[in-house]
């Protein structure tokens, strides 16, 4: 079986979970506060404040701006429900914009569409590992005075205009295991603002910069010194895990481009992808369910990121919204992501690729 997906963990995963259990003190140490050093590092941003998942991460960034009852998030419902349920969690409105039918991120002209004097903010989603069109974005929210708060869950070590994802506004990362690095389960908020890292923090841990005085209220979103141990050394790899993710990504481009009904990822001149995920369409006279139970049964793994926007979803749907958005609607029929993960060899990308001909090509 060729996996969709697969974490790498070696040796010094291990070592450094080990020297943090030896050492005793597994919560609220340092290992902590160094991977969130060394992932502002990484972003370019001033401040990084590391929680318990990317949920948390979204959760915690909408509350330190005060977003709640009354006020409208306009995001993507191509994506992870969790990002717009963070929305919801604050009893904010997520309100959905259409996506670009290239690269299947929000397309800032649906954006512009959907502002009302309630909108307070915009959750661009790096679908895939691609950065949405920030430049547009960043017009708009300057423009309408709008908080940014990038969803970059997919998307660490990606860029825009050379720029690193995740420091355009405030920028929200995911580490579970499927992701371009991992923490078993963690995320983390990045910003350049010095009031929202003391809000996020506070928020993280029941609302108090002082043990046992509370300011506000808060959760536990606490990620342990054992998670931060294996972040630190992923950190360190996230580099050639992404070349890795590039390489593999180019050489299915070269192999499949032949193959007719076969829309190929586009890459926008403007970014660094780092491919999360090789999402193709299929537009050819087989449907892509059926093209995927091909693969499957072949043994190659695949993914359908989504299969269902999130204004359909049940629970979305018993809400009330009944928004037609055509672009997202079609594109969670067509795609398929294939394997595309820093631990496939030439031969796996040549058995996907050779069977890819043989079922459609
Ligand atoms: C993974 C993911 C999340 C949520 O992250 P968790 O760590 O699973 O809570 C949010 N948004 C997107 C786009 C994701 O891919």
């Amino acid at each position: 079986m060729i996996p969709i997906a697969k974490p790498i963990l070696g040796e010094e995963e291990v070592n450094a979970v080990t020297e943090v259990l030896r050492s005793g003190v597994i919560a609220e140490g340092q290992k902590v506060k160094d991977f969130e050093a060394a992932f502002a590092k990484f972003t370019g941003t001033s401040f990084a404040v590391a929680v318990n998942s990317g949920t948390a991460a979204l959760h915690a960034a909408l509350l330190a701006h005060r977003i709640g009852p009354g006020d409208e998030v306009i995001t993507t419902p191509f994506s992870f429900v969790a990002t717009a349920n963070s929305v919801l969690f604050t009893g904010a409105k997520p309100v959905f914009s259409d996506i670009k039918e290239d690269t299947f991120n929000i397309d800032p002209e649906s954006i512009i569409e959907k502002i009302t004097p309630r909108t307070k903010a915009i959750i661009p989603v790096h679908l895939y590992g691609q950065s949405a069109d920030m430049k547009a974005i960043m017009d708009i929210a300057e423009d309408k005075d709008l908080i940014i708060i990038e969803d970059a869950c997919q998307a660490h070590g990606a860029t825009f205009e050379g720029k690193s994802v995740g420091s355009f506004g405030e920028g929200t990362f995911s580490f579970y295991p499927t992701k371009n690095m991992t923490t078993g389960e963690g995320g983390i908020i990045t910003t350049n603002d010095k009031f929202v890292a003391e809000k996020a923090r506070m928020i993280r841990s029941h609302g108090s910069k002082q043990r046992y005085l509370h300011e506000m209220l808060g959760f536990n979103l606490r990620m342990t010194d054992i998670a931060a141990a294996i972040g630190l050394v992923q950190l360190g790899k996230i580099g050639d895990f992404n070349r890795s993710r590039i390489n593999n990504a180019h050489y299915l481009t070269q192999s499949l481009q032949k193959i007719k009904g076969l829309v190929l990822p586009h890459i926008d001149k403007r970014c660094g992808h780092v491919f999360h995920q090789y999402t193709v369409r299929i537009r050819g006279d087989l449907t892509r369910d059926e093209v995927v139970s091909s693969l499957n049964k072949k043994d190659i793994g695949t993914g359908i990121y989504y299969p269902l926007p999130i204004h359909k979803q049940p629970y979305y749907m018993e809400l009330g919204y009944h928004d037609f958005l055509p672009v997202s609607e079609r594109a969670s029929k067509e795609v398929i992501s294939l394997p595309v993960h820093p631990s496939l060899t030439k031969l796996d990308l040549d058995t996907i690729s050779e069977y890819l001909h043989e079922i459609i090509g």
